[in-house]
């Protein structure tokens, strides 16, 4: 039976491992999802056969538990709006965590009640005797100091390692992303829940550090408590004051913590297909921590403990000067006589679903010889890849969309950039203005284009709640609406030509 499970779990591991690299590519992501999950489905019914599991007695508690979370998971992501798709994932990953910080309690709170494999007879012996339970008989030993060496004692130490630490980044990659969550779905702004945050923050850190090594060592249930409440505290402190721009860099290293914990975990409770999924997701939420801290040129530590930028509110002084507003039958007309446009599309064309509509007025233009690329910023709406799914879904071909990189020297010399619901990652403030809370991250050079077109419905600023300079640019002008019936007008405009 075990060879089933174990073969059954490497089977798992490499439904995993081919299904995340389908999902790198649009094309075959579909695949890689439904391959995931098929591997997931087989590693969590084979763990039902797992020889650790014999002695189960609460199979239909489990089971219940299975049912309920499968139903209320089917059901959500279901009804979810694409626009709401970020929440989500960054609901899920704290569950993630949540859960391998749960394996952990479990196994730490059992290495407290149990006793080392030659006073496990004692106690047995001493039950007989006494009449009294085994349970009964452990707790007497115990008290007497008997096998009290905490959670090493009985897990062992690298076990107990693996555990606490995985029960430590567990903890906070659940709460943050809760918070992550709150931030990401508008119920949260950007603050500090104590005056001298980050000083607070290296605190409970060090405390929380301090209470995983002494639950090494004592047997005391508050203090395994003390510690996953301090672990929770931090997730909290860490997130709250995270604002606009590092937020992609901190739902990323969530991720990766949430794969590491998991990892850890399923070395405590010998269960390999835990470890390579784990692994696989923490090397991959690494990765995605390293991209996104270089497209925002943050340091990781920085981001955790420095902190950065201005506090809410305290944006530098508002841009001078007035918006001008075009029309978008104008608008469109404008981009049908030019040779080169450039459209950098963001958070708003979500918002709008305005990527059908984008993608017809391109082919239109195209069919008048008008060369059109897509320009994505690595952190353009409210998760990494956001842009790419939606002009995918779309039918843009692949080799229109261009990564910031590539196509930012190319601003300088297009006729016209379109800006859809896009703000932040184009806000010329990050590169120039020093006292913008925004200033270092860098952005799509769109203001050097001969005319800007901006789509928007209103003067709303973006998700760092930082003013746009490029809204009151000489070359800029403002369409405001929504995202999708400003296409449709442009398109409108384009066929009446
Ligand atoms: P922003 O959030 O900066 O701006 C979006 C703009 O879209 C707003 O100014 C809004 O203006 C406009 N908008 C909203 N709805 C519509 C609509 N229906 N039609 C037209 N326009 C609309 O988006 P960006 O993509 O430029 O920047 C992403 C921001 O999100 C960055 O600050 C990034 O750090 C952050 N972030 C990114 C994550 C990621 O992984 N990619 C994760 C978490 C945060 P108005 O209201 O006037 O219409």
């Amino acid at each position: 039976m075990n060879f089933i499970v174990q073969l059954s779990y490497l089977l798992a591991a490499i439904l995993f491992i081919v299904g995340l690299k389908a999902m790198s590519s649009p094309k075959t992501a579909r695949k890689g999802i439904i391959w995931a999950g098929v591997g997931m489905v087989l590693a969590t019914l084979v763990t039902f056969l797992h020889p650790a599991v014999h002695g189960v007695t609460n199979y239909v508690l489990i089971v219940i538990g299975i049912a309920v979370a499968g139903v209320l998971a089917w059901w959500s992501g279901r009804r979810v709006a694409m626009t709401e798709m970020p929440q989500m994932v960054a609901l899920y990953n704290g569950m993630g965590g949540g859960a391998a910080a749960a394996i952990a309690g479990v196994e730490m709170l059992r290495a407290l009640r149990t006793l080392p494999g030659d006073l496990q007879n004692q106690a047995q012996a001493l039950a007989a005797d006494a009449g009294i339970s085994v349970n009964a008989a452990t707790a007497a030993l115990r008290a007497d100091g008997a096998g009290s060496a905490g959670v090493a004692g009985a897990l062992g130490t690298d076990v107990a390692i693996l555990a606490i630490l995985g029960a430590l980044i567990g903890t906070v990659a659940f709460s943050g992303s809760l918070v992550a969550w709150a931030k990401l779905d508008g119920r949260m702004k950007r603050n500090r829940l104590v005056p001298a945050q980050q000083l607070v923050n290296i605190v409970v850190f060090a405390l929380a550090i301090i209470f995983g090594i002494m639950t090494f060592f004592t047997d005391s249930l508050a203090v395994v408590a003390i510690f996953f409440a301090l672990g929770l505290l931090f997730g909290v402190f860490v997130a709250v004051p995270i604002g606009g721009a590092d937020m992609p860099v901190i739902i990323s290293l969530f991720n990766a913590l949430t794969g590491l914990a998991v990892a850890f975990e399923g070395y405590a409770i010998g269960n390999p297909a835990m470890i390579i999924a784990g692994t696989v997701v923490g090397a991959a939420g690494t990765l995605l921590t390293q991209l996104m801290a270089k497209a925002m040129n943050r340091p990781i530590t920085n981001v955790l403990f420095a902190g950065w930028g201005a506090e809410e509110g305290a944006t530098s002084e508002g841009p001078e000067g007035e918006m001008k507003d075009v029309s978008a039958e104008d608008a469109g007309i404008m981009m049908a006589y030019a040779e080169r446009v450039i459209i950098v599309p963001g958070y708003g064309m979500a918002v709008a679903q305005a990527q059908h509509k984008i993608w017809e007025l391109v082919e239109l233009l195209q069919d008048r010889g008008v060369e059109v690329k897509f320009a994505i910023h690595p952190v353009a709406g409210r998760m990494p890849g956001h842009m790419n799914v939606l002009l995918a879904e779309a039918g843009v071909p692949y080799d229109m969309i261009f990564d910031m990189e590539d196509i930012n020297e190319e601003f300088a010399t297009t006729d016209v950039a379109v800006v859809i619901g896009a703000n932040d990652v184009v806000n010329p403030a990050a590169r120039d203005d020093p006292s913008s809370p925004i200033y270092g991250m860098p952005i799509l050079n769109v203001d050097e284009a001969e005319n800007v077109l901006v789509i928007k419905r209103g003067r709303g600023t973006g998700f760092s709640g930082v003013e746009n300079a490029l809204f009151f640019g000489e070359n800029t002008r403002m369409v405001f609406g929504d995202g999708q019936k400003v296409a449709g007008g442009m398109v409108q405009a384009v066929k009446g030509l």
